[in-house]
């Protein structure tokens, strides 16, 4: 009997990791994530002594932040695609750069991490251990991302990482359809007690409104996460045919270029290139043209307005009425982007240590703000969908729900136990036998 130990990502969305150990004591770290807060940002200690392998849902920090520390003083095999371990890099270079924390690794165990991957593409089966096993799946949320299913002594357990099963402009949603029979699921419970709008309406929502500001003379600015969203954003710019100047900033740009040597990670990579003609890439002379007078649309991080380079752009687009700053992510509480929706006021202290954080705001939004939940997470019926979609080998039905809020995790896992499921919302340190 395989035990599965949860050591972050339980009732909160931050620090992803779990332990799957087999009856010989083998075991299998899946994500090894981090969360911003001021205590326990890494995930909790597991008895991690004998590991085998450690496998890499995607690149968010919220899942790959705490890597490096896993290789301080070991070298074991990381199972990931080259996508995933190349914005993985540039995402924590960035969080050990500009980080006020002090992290207990550094550029030396990074690099480790590198040195420790090995690439495996999706549906092929890698042995890790004596009856131990994982094997990847697309989980449509980011481009790269996967979905890990881990058969281990006779047992298959999918952790789904963050998975999206609906239709995107970068890349194709996850298929339940395509995995094996099961016998536990640990599933992401983000938007387990949400609905998102449907993505066409949005969508054209998104691009009349922006068509809007632009035909009276107003520009608009999109904050957005550097990694794929930008780049949908991108993309549907593209299918709607969007005619006025397009400008990419900050990280946005720095991985629009990378996202350009993996031609396999995308939906349609023609498309994709032929939107990315049609941006243009912000270069620091540009950046200040364009902060005094700007024409068209500039997307650029970080997506809830904490820094990044859209902070250079906020003053000019916040004091002229006929402009727009539109938000394409979910705001959390207590971020600048999340005030700016609800009190129309943008407020922002400068940090010293932050080089490109040059200001010492707060403004009352003369301009039109909006937001428009472009998320890359499945939603409450989609969540359903997928576990419908699902065959379970036994009578009982394992179903553990992570990666989700204390609300979100514990009434979705409430829910499925009133149908014919055994599930949980485990806490962090917990452990199961399956
Ligand atoms: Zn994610
Ligand atoms: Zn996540």
């Amino acid at each position: 009997m395989p035990l599965i130990k949860f050591l972050g990502g339980c009732r909160e969305v931050g620090r992803s990791a779990v332990l799957i150990e087999s009856k010989n004591g083998a075991q299998c770290i899946l994500d090894y994530g981090v969360r911003f807060t001021t205590e326990d940002r890494l995930p909790s200690n597991g008895n991690i002594d004998n590991l085998k392998a450690i496998a890499l849902s995607h690149c968010h920090i919220d899942h790959s932040g705490g890597l490096p520390l896993l290789f301080k003083n070991n070298d074991v095999p990381l199972f990931t695609n080259p996508l995933t371990l190349r914005i993985s890099e540039i995402l924590l270079e960035d969080m050990i750069r500009i980080s006020n924390f002090p992290y207990p690794f550094g550029y030396r165990e990074l690099q480790k991490t590198r040195k420790n991957a090995f690439f495996l593409k999706n549906k092929v089966r890698q042995k890790i251990d004596e009856n131990f096993f994982i094997t990847f799946f697309n989980a449509g949320h980011i481009p790269g991302s996967v979905s890990v299913l881990v058969e281990v002594d006779n047992s298959r357990i999918l952790y789904t990482g963050d998975i999206n099963t609906q239709e995107t402009n970068l890349i194709s949603p996850a298929n339940p359809n395509e995995l094996p029979e099961i016998d536990a699921l640990i599933i992401e419970s983000t938007y387990a007690p949400r609905e998102h709008p449907l993505r066409l309406d949005l969508e054209k929502k998104f691009i009349d409104d922006t068509l809007n500001i632009i035909e009276n003379g107003g520009n608009v600015l999109v904050p957005a996460f550097g990694v794929a969203r930008s780049q949908e954003i991108l993309l549907i710019l593209e299918k709607y045919n969007f005619k006025s100047d397009i400008f990419i900033d900050g990280l946005a740009r720095k991985i629009l270029t990378e996202y350009s040597q993996f031609p396999d990670s995308f939906k349609d990579f023609a498309r994709f290139n032929s939107a990315v003609r049609k941006a243009k890439l912000v270069s620091k002379e540009w950046r200040k043209k364009l902060k005094k007078g700007t024409k068209g649309l500039i997307i650029s991080p970080s997506g809830m307005l904490k820094g990044g380079a859209a902070i250079e752009y906020i003053p000019t687009f916040l004091n002229d009425p006929s402009s727009a700053v539109f938000l394409v992510g979910y705001q959390v509480e207590g971020t600048p982007g999340r005030k700016l929706i609800d009190e129309r006021i943008f407020e922002f202290k400068e940090d010293k240590k932050r080089k490109y954080q040059s200001y010492d705001l707060s403004i009352k939004a003369k301009c039109n703000i909006d937001y428009y939940d472009f998320s890359s997470h499945a939603d409450k019926i989609h969540l359903n969908n997928y576990i419908n979609d699902i065959t379970f080998r036994n009578e009982a039905k394992f179903i553990f729900c992570v990666h989700g809020d204390e609300k979100s995790t514990t009434s979705f896992a409430k829910d499925l136990t009133k149908r014919d499921y055994i599930s949980v919302a485990p806490e962090t340190g917990e452990t199961y036998k399956i």
